[in-house]
């Protein structure tokens, strides 16, 4: 195994790091095993990495005996590592793509993500997360991702300030598990940042009602997060129309009805994940 200064260095050698693309490569042996034996990566797994820029946490999955593919945007840790990984690649142990990880195809094969992400694709990319796991459930089975320690606060809502419609909707479809804490001396460059390592896990619920309908009707709600519900809910979410069977005549008359709703004086952190499944529940009966 090379040792994770000297694949920064080699990648280094081909251009210095790009902050833009959120270049700080986790430069700490430790901490990069940690995140695959948080993972359980094993060599049945299809591990698909986000942005492996100089390979440091690649090498750890490989060394594993998983497949990986990983996807890369910028072009010189692609040369690098096509270079540096050539026996692998090879073998077809490693598949590297040149491309933008959110526009990207992902093969429906993947069993877990596990990357130290570039953290301002954050946001469409747990997104992204959630659109594949509904499209292949029962395959994608973990994801465990380096992110910003607040974005990691906001996902696990451990606390009060945190509640949002981040990790509301987030919890729709995973469990989330927030685990340590990385300082930024442990990347380089160092970011200006704290890091944190977070695991989702699908937990596969079925809801008795349209995840979509939940969905939209908390984004509203946390638009204007210091109102009451009743106020910020009086309008129709404004893509209502796209889930089937709704537009927002029937948002509004089935609003009309719930106005008695001791809930309706409720701000949007007060709510818990049941107390939205089962408004959007009597949104949607009341609407009937
Ligand atoms: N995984 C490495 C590097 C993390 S830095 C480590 O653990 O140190 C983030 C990496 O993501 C960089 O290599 C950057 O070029 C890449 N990147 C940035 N935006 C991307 C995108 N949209 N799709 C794929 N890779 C991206």
């Amino acid at each position: 195994m090379k040792s994770a200064r000297e694949l920064v260095d080699r990648l280094r050698a081909y251009q210095p790091p790009n902050t833009d693309l959120g270049q700080h490569f986790l430069i700490d042996e430790a901490m990069l095993e940690r995140m695959v034996v948080i993972a359980e990566v094993n060599n049945n797994d299809h591990i698909l990495e986000i942005g492996p820029g100089p390979g440091t946490l690649t090498q750890y999955l490989l060394k594993t005996g998983a497949n990986v593919t990983a996807i890369e945007i910028d072009d010189a840790p692609v040369l690098h590592l096509d270079e540096a990984f050539r026996e692998e690649q090879n073998t077809k142990q490693l598949i590297l793509h040149h491309d933008d990880a959110l526009n990207a195809a992902w093969p429906s094969s993947i069993t877990k993500v596990v990357a130290n992400i570039p953290y301002q694709i954050s946001s469409p990319l747990i997104e992204k997360l959630t659109r594949h796991l509904k499209e292949h459930e029962g395959v994608l089975q973990q994801v465990v991702l380096m992110v910003q320690h607040e974005f990691g606060q906001r996902l696990s809502m451990n606390h009060p300030a945190d509640v949002g419609s981040l990790g509301m909707t987030v919890a729709l479809d995973w469990d989330v598990t927030d685990h340590h804490m990385v300082a930024p001396h442990h990347f380089s460059p160092q970011p200006a940042v704290h890091s944190q390592v977070i695991e989702l896990r699908p937990h596969n619920k079925a809801f008795s009602v349209d995840k979509r309908l939940v969905r939209q009707t908390i984004h509203l709600a946390f638009e204007q997060r210091r109102k009451k519900i009743r106020s910020t809910l009086k309008r129709a979410p404004k893509r209502i129309s796209r889930i089937k069977g709704w537009h927002a005549q029937r948002w509004k008359d089935a609003m009309q009805t719930l106005q008695e709703l001791e809930i309706m004086d409720a701000r949007p952190e007060e709510l818990t994940l049941d107390d939205w499944v089962q408004l959007a529940e009597k949104v949607e009966k009341g609407s009937m």
